[in-house]
């Protein structure tokens, strides 16, 4: 493992300790960030800045690093990690005080960021597609924002690996939102259909550039509400996320979505997105 970066210095893992009164720790109180990076390139980086910020924003702590000084980062590690493919995390907490909610005065945030190794999903995920389940988004009504507060999260990704998922999609008051760690999309009657973005839901950067695919090679889709039945009846459905890119959901809640296997509008979004990559 390559060194991870704390508070302005580069150290082994083991040597990166945040005292217990840090409000990550005691409260979940921050942000963070996952960038891929191809080719020691990181894909869509400012559009991962732009989130970040509106992140830090959206939760009142102020901006640590400039973007200058952020990009410096972020080159820093990527450099320091001996795989071209990478992802980048950013973490950025209100700091360490004395226990208490409302915010501390004058403390300053912790900075905690790392590179490593990415592996590209597994092949038999996009031959065969995966399975998932779904379940009532039980959120609270900030999940634009990129916290560290995951714990809802966590119990619904958790739920999918137990009943042998490997996503865990989210819906409320009748309406699919997204997945415990992705975004989803599905296509209806032929149109790509894609949750709009607003507070129930990350603006996942995957999620926008593979809107954008879709505008540009003429692929129809929509970006509006998705109810209940129209995911249960959806011929294809995917998730997408900056780690696994698109992969495609075969089976939901035990029965086959559309004829079982990975769909035309989704393999053609990822071979597009594969171009991204490598321009
Ligand atoms: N939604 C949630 C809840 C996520 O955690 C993630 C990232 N893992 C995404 C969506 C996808 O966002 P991105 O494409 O920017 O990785």
């Amino acid at each position: 493992m390559s060194d991870v970066y704390l508070n302005g210095r580069f150290m082994p893992m083991e040597q990166a300790l945040v005292p217990v009164m840090d409000r990550g720790f005691i409260f979940g109180d921050g942000v963070y960030e996952v960038i891929p990076v191809y080719d020691r390139i990181p894909l869509a980086l400012e559009r991962h800045l732009d989130r970040l910020t509106n992140s830090l924003k959206g939760v009142r702590i102020p901006n640590p690093l400039t973007r200058t000084d952020w990009k410096m980062l972020i080159q820093q590690l990527i450099a320091r990690e001996p795989e071209a493919v990478q992802s980048v995390y950013l973490h950025v907490t209100r700091g360490v005080a004395a226990r208490d909610h409302a915010f501390p005065k004058d403390t300053v945030p912790t900075v905690f960021a790392m590179s490593k190794p990415m592996a590209p999903p597994p092949a038999e995920w996009l031959q065969q597609g995966v399975n998932a389940i779904t379940h009532d988004d039980f959120r609270w009504l900030k999940c634009h924002l990129k916290t560290t507060a995951l714990l809802a999260n966590v119990l619904l990704r958790q739920m999918a690996v137990e009943a042998g998922a490997v996503e865990c999609l989210l819906i409320r008051d009748g309406y699919l939102t997204e997945g415990a760690a992705s975004n989803v999309l599905v296509v209806v009657d032929g149109i790509l259909l894609a949750p709009p973005r607003n507070h129930l839901l990350l603006p996942g950067i995957t999620y926008d550039l593979v809107l954008e695919i879709a505008a540009k090679h003429n692929i129809p889709f929509e970006e509006r509400p998705v109810s209940e039945s129209e995911l249960r009846r959806a011929s294809e459905i995917m998730m997408t996320s900056s780690t696994r890119e698109i992969v495609p959901i075969t089976v939901l809640d035990g029965r086959a979505v559309g004829s079982g296997v990975p769909g035309p509008i989704g393999k053609k979004l990822l071979s597009l997105y594969q171009k991204l990559k490598h321009p």
